[in-house]
């Protein structure tokens, strides 16, 4: 075992435990950490979102998986496995709960303190609930954004134009590829030099700078040439931003996906060197997050005088106009947000980012799964439109998968056809089914998901809440109910599933139940928000859907 990546997911057709079910779940377990960024630490991405609680409750909850029995499901609480109740065959394997706190507790100086004392962690949204798969996570979701951008700002095109954003993190290194998929230039900026050189090696970035000037020249001759070249710059954002905005170079779109959400660990403040970082956090952690917020500040009144230039502005669900808000930028949120923004629509129908992933870590069931993908909606050319270009441009990280952005029945009749093709051994191994927690149903977050929608309801969290009780009772294999942590503490509320396809009947119908209910929820929570996308979705017969509030406006009795 290495000390850097001491933990990598099984292959094969091999069993360690009672059943695929769990297996799958272990090998996802390790996937995340076969993938993450700084798995020595149990740490997966967004700078704190973690696998489990220590490592002895990692080597415990593997023990616990394997000897798990189909009847029974593991409970973990923050990453800790406490405990194996006799359940049924058609019961979730795992349930978990990762740092939930009642309102006022959820502030990020109790999550340290906690965290300080082995009590929580944060689970991110698919770090605790094993469902992280790479950067491609987050690629397709960076990719759509950047069409609606195109359509809406640009008549569909983004050749010769070009992008300015910052952080080559576990989620933001996708964004030099979104844009180069999108056909834009771009400009990342990035403190961290190994972040830079791994995006370049892996041939996200065309070449690196530490130079401002020839950083602007190279992407904005790039862009003259109509060219899509990935630019990186070794520099702070919160210094790089107002310096263009002092030089007058106006970028056309602007964005940012440094790990803001967290002052203490996500975001470098100007003037600190990276390798002073850890000694000052130690030093005076309140200190070192009122210099990061005062960066933030800048590098926020940067973008707002961008937009204010022209630039096409948004947050891209790293919580940063919050943190310069709290610096005292009191029109932080002039910036709007890129799911409210950009995506919602595609929320109202139940698309969102499903993903895929081939338990064999064989390739080849990879390119299965794509032809079946990209046959599936051929009523949604973009779908097949994806699926090429991800199988040319994504790169395999850990075991083969794939997101995929499909919505209400869609879901279900890809991982129906996926679980005949594992029967048949047209496919090798079986398959997980699982999704981002930034989805319809799944989430409530006023700062990112559910900003500004039409009925008021931002913060109200019972969706997701719902929508894990729901899945509980749909045979889905796992269920993850997690909240806050750093700066998005109070903020934010999330549900995760995962379902197996293991070829047999019983997972049939668990897939389909699981996977209608929960696409199927989503629509409602945005017909009941008053979006007629939405309210279209849940009457449409086909969509299979039983909305209470029709019932009662055609039975008479509201
Ligand atoms: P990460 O911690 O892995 O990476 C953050 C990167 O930012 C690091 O490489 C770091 O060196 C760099 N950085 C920090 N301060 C900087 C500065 N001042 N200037 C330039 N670079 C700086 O985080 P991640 O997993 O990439 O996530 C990034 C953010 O995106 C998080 O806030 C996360 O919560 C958010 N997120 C958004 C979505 C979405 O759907 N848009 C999805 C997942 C995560």
């Amino acid at each position: 075992m290495s000390t850097d990546r001491p933990v990598l997911a099984a292959r094969g057709g091999e069993l360690r435990c009672k059943g695929w079910r769990q297996e799958a779940l272990l090998r996802m377990l390790e996937n995340v950490l076969e993938v993450g960024e700084r798995p020595a630490d149990l740490i997966v991405y967004a700078s704190l979102g973690k696998a489990a609680r220590d490592w002895p409750s990692y080597q415990r909850i593997v023990s616990l998986l394997k000897n798990l029995a189909d009847d029974e499901t593991l409970l973990l609480q923050s990453g800790r496995p406490v405990g194996v109740f006799r359940t049924t065959s058609d019961a979730p394997m795992v349930l978990s709960a990762c740092n939930n706190m009642v309102g006022s507790w959820q502030t990020p100086d109790r999550f340290y303190a906690l965290a300080e004392a082995g009590l929580t962690i944060w689970g991110g949204l698919t770090a605790g609930a094993w469902q992280y798969i790479g950067m491609q996570g987050v690629l397709q979701g960076t990719y759509e954004v950047l069409r609606a951008v195109a359509r809406e700002h640009f008549d569909g095109d983004l050749a010769g134009r070009w992008l300015l954003t910052a952080g080559l993190g576990g989620m933001g290194s996708s964004q030099p590829l979104a844009a180069t998929m999108a056909g834009a230039a771009s400009l990342t900026v990035e403190v961290n030099p190994e972040k830079l050189s791994r995006a370049q090696d892996n041939g996200w970035l065309h070449e690196v700078t530490d130079s401002v000037d020839a950083a602007i020249t190279a992407v904005t001759a790039a862009a003259q040439e109509r060219r899509p070249r990935a630019i990186g710059l070794l520099a702070n954002a919160g210094e790089v931003m107002p310096e263009l905005v002092a030089r007058g170079v106006i970028p056309d779109i602007v964005t940012d996906q440094t790990a803001a959400h967290d002052a203490r660990f996500g975001y470098l403040p100007s003037g600190l060197a990276l390798d002073e970082w850890e000694a000052s956090r130690a030093a005076d952690p309140q200190a070192l997050e009122e210099r990061a917020r005062s960066t933030m500040a800048r590098h926020v009144r940067a973008m707002v005088a961008l937009q204010a230039a022209g630039a096409v502005v948004f947050e891209n669900g790293n919580n940063l106009r919050a943190q310069a808000r709290e610096a005292g930028v009191t029109d932080a949120f002039a910036i709007r947000g890129f799911m409210e923004r950009y995506l919602r629509p595609l929320f109202c129908r139940g698309i969102g980012p499903f993903r895929w992933v081939a338990l064999s870590g064989d390739t080849a069931d990879l390119a299965k799964l794509d032809d079946i993908a990209a046959a599936l909606v051929p009523e949604r050319p973009e779908v097949r439109r994806w699926i090429e270009l991800a199988r040319a441009r994504v790169p395999v990280q850990g075991l083969p998968a794939r997101s995929c952005w499909l919505g209400h029945i869609e879901r279900a009749r890809m991982a129906e056809a996926v679980n005949n093709a594992v029967a048949s051994g047209e496919i090798s191994a079986p398959v997980l089914f699982s999704r981002d927690h930034l989805d319809s149903a799944g989430m409530t977050h006023p700062l990112i998901g559910t900003e500004a929608m039409r009925d008021g309801s931002d913060g109200i969290s019972d969706w997701p809440i719902l929508d894990a009780l729901l899945l509980s009772c749909t045979g889905a294999d796992l269920v993850a109910v997690h909240a806050g942590g750093g700066g998005y503490s109070g903020f934010m509320q999330s549900a995760g599933v995962s379902v197996v396809a293991d070829g047999t009947a019983h997972a049939a119908t668990r897939l389909r139940r699981a996977l209608n209910s929960d696409t199927g929820l989503g629509v409602l929570r945005y017909a009941e928000a008053g979006y007629d996308e939405a309210r279209a979705v849940a009457l449409n017969p086909a969509s299979n859907l039983h909305w209470a509030a029709t019932t009662a406006t055609t039975e008479g009795d509201a």
